[in-house]
């Protein structure tokens, strides 16, 4: 996997993640508890898997290190290689 696609999967992730949790947030204020548990895990699993994703796939293809927590970067802040 390229790692911009990687980037791309792990945002789509991330939001993802993030509007289960508001979604939970919003049922605990309306008295909704029934789905508040598998949505949590749910939030929770997609969170691992994308910081899984992240940590395996978001690295330079050219020098093979980890890219870091800034997602909008055109180039290697290591080696300065375009990010494919
Ligand atoms: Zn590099």
């Amino acid at each position: 996997m390229s790692p911009k696609k990687a980037r791309t999967i792990h945002l789509i992730l991330y939001v993802t993640a993030f509007v289960l949790m508001l979604l939970v947030y919003i049922m605990q204020k309306s008295d909704m508890y029934t789905f508040i548990l598998p949505l949590a895990f749910g939030a929770g699993i997609i969170l691992i898997g994308s910081s899984i994703i992240e940590m395996a796939f978001w690295r330079c293809k050219h020098c093979g290190r980890y890219l870091g927590r800034q997602k909008f970067i055109e180039y290697c802040p290591h080696c300065g290689m375009p990010i494919e």
